[in-house]
């Protein structure tokens, strides 16, 4: 067996001892509280998971020995039975286990912020740096009366109106920073991302760009070494390196690194918004709470809450207002077996042994985070009118976490859509918000904007989608699988022909604000530049 005695970055160990260090072995896990982590899996060989612990010296004299679990199930070629005890017993995620207060990656405080990332270069710069956005936040946080009013930008020709919040949230620039960090320190290492780092495919191509690879894509398919044709997964080692992204990871994806030996508390990267939703499903578990997740079954952060919720917790995700009535019919329905029918459609999203009949009598709610609030407080709304006429009203506060009234949403991304709502009464020619494909709040903004001024809202991932003063290409969100359009790109009329034109800008949490700005020049560029004033004329009256 390869020894690997005492190492301590963060992998899993298996320990094989003589019988003289059981007693103490146990002693220092029951200290921990982790007890159950030994095992005796065969007569006289014992098996413990220390977690991110050393190996005590005098363990190690007695006989233990350290091995990624990879290692050990590889070279000691245990029975499949005797490796099905062990993982059971020894796999575990320690840091999931943190208290309320602590956070896997909290946000960094501002002397802490690695602004540096951002220009490296010249394509960094233009990626990440906008001074029309620097200007108007700077003003938007330094002037209390015009805070939350929408900034404009007047060119002659055109003006520009920007909500007071828009663009990067701190959960997206902590991940950002750290992946850069992590390219920085680690030359000739591989380092991977589990999947995008967030979602916007600009920041994810300018990482790939300087060396970053995706280990699978955000839909969880591997992805392939050119040369080799493997996956990454199967040649993945403990010499390399593999980022969490800010949407967090599912358990079963984090068990697969712990396997091959990779250390992943020093490289997880999830929002601590994002654990607080963890820690709240943990919390309505432990109070008997079945948890209802409101988010997309097939994004990444809704996939992650649900792997962290189900181990505490009965657990359903459902989408929408029409899947919570859906829900609602089957909390209202009279027989077990009406129930079973009706929850059919919810079996391939729900805890392993969930039963309707017993696990929808207790509910409480949280969410993806980046969710429409209106949309989360109506659902909550009908899963409670569901309860009371099945218990109640008496009873409506044991079968209904109250506490659970949208209180898992992101403030961050909650601020870029209050600021978008107090641009929605002006009178635009255009609006534009700005994000990844595949960004839920983008997405949220987007409906806000498609509310208000219905085909005049354009949803596009940067300028280059203004294809002409006339023609934009629109991307319909992969939002209605039963929508046939949903998930392309489609081309609609874009500016009126008028003397001045007034467009509505913003970006999702996961847009630089470079983007932003490229999207005002191009804009300009359909004028005569006699009829546009310079971008510095405009900066200096940005109040
Ligand atoms: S949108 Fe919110 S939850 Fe998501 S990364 Fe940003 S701060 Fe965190």
């Amino acid at each position: 067996m390869v020894t690997r005695r005492g190492r301590n970055c963060g992998k899993f160990k298996a320990f094989a001892m003589g019988e003289g260090a059981v007693a103490e072995a146990s002693a220092r896990l029951k200290e921990l509280g982790r007890e159950e982590n030994l095992v005796e899996v065969e007569p006289g060989l014992y098996f413990a998971a220390l977690d991110e612990m050393e190996l005590p010296e005098r363990l190690g004299e007695e006989g233990w020995f350290a091995v990624p679990l990879q290692a050990f199930y590889a070279e000691n070629k245990l029975p499949e039975s005797v490796v099905s005890r062990i993982r059971s017993n020894a796999i575990r995620i320690p840091y999931l286990y943190l208290n309320t207060n602590e956070y896997i990656y909290r946000f960094r405080a501002e002397k802490e912020r690695n602004r540096k990332v951002y220009q490296v270069d010249d394509s960094s710069v233009a990626l990440y740096h906008s001074a029309l956005c620097d200007a108007i936040k700077a003003v938007k946080r330094a002037k209390e009366r015009s805070a939350t009013t929408p900034a404009r930008l007047d060119f002659g020709a055109t003006e520009f109106l920007l909500p007071s919040h828009f663009g990067f949230c701190l959960g997206v620039q902590n991940a950002i920073e750290r992946a850069y960090e992590t390219l920085a320190a680690n030359p000739g290492k591989r380092v991977f991302m589990l999947s995008e780092l967030i979602h916007n495919p600009f920041v994810n191509e300018d990482l790939q760009s300087r060396g970053l690879k995706y280990l699978q894509s955000d839909k969880g398919v591997p992805q392939v070494e050119e040369a080799s044709g493997r996956p990454y997964w199967d040649s993945l080692s403990d010499q390399d390196i593999v980022i969490i992204p800010a949407f967090g990871a599912r358990d079963e994806d984090k068990l697969r690194l712990i396997e091959r030996g990779l250390p992943i508390r020093q490289y997880d990267a999830t929002c601590m918004l994002v654990e607080k939703v963890w820690k709240a499903a943990r919390r309505y578990g432990q109070q008997g709470y079945t948890v209802v997740i409101h988010g997309k079954a097939e994004h990444e952060e809704t996939k992650a809450t649900f792997s962290n919720s189900a181990k505490y917790a009965p657990s359903v995700v459902i989408r929408d207002m029409k899947e919570a009535a859906m829900l609602g019919a089957v909390i209202r329905a009279e027989t077990a077996e009406e129930k079973r029918r009706l929850f059919e459609p919810f079996l391939s999203r729900s805890s392993v042994g969930f039963d309707p009949s017993k696990d929808l009598d207790r509910l409480a709610l949280v969410n993806q985070t980046t969710l429409l609030r209106n949309e989360t407080l109506k659902i909550i709304a009908y899963l409670e009118a569901a309860l009371t006429e099945a218990y109640g009203e008496a009873h409506i506060t044991d079968h209904l976490a109250m506490s659970s009234k949208g209180d898992t949403l992101c403030y961050a991304t909650q601020v870029n859509q209050d600021a978008l709502a107090k641009a929605l009464d002006e009178d635009i020619d255009a609006a534009i918000v700005v994000g990844g494909k595949n960004s839920s709040n983008t997405f949220q903004l987007f409906r806000l904007c498609q509310e208000r001024f219905g085909k005049r809202a354009f949803y596009i991932q940067s300028e280059k989608n203004i294809l002409s003063k006339a023609e934009i290409e629109h991307f319909i969100f992969p939002y209605d699988p039963q929508d046939p359009k949903q998930g392309i790109m489609e081309t609609r009329a874009f500016l009126p022909e008028k003397e001045r034109i007034r467009v509505l800008v913003t970006g999702g949490a996961s847009c630089p604000d470079g983007i932003l700005q490229q999207i005002i020049c191009r804009i300009n560029g359909f004028y005569p530049s006699e009829q546009i004033r310079s971008i510095e004329s405009v900066l200096a009256e940005i109040e």
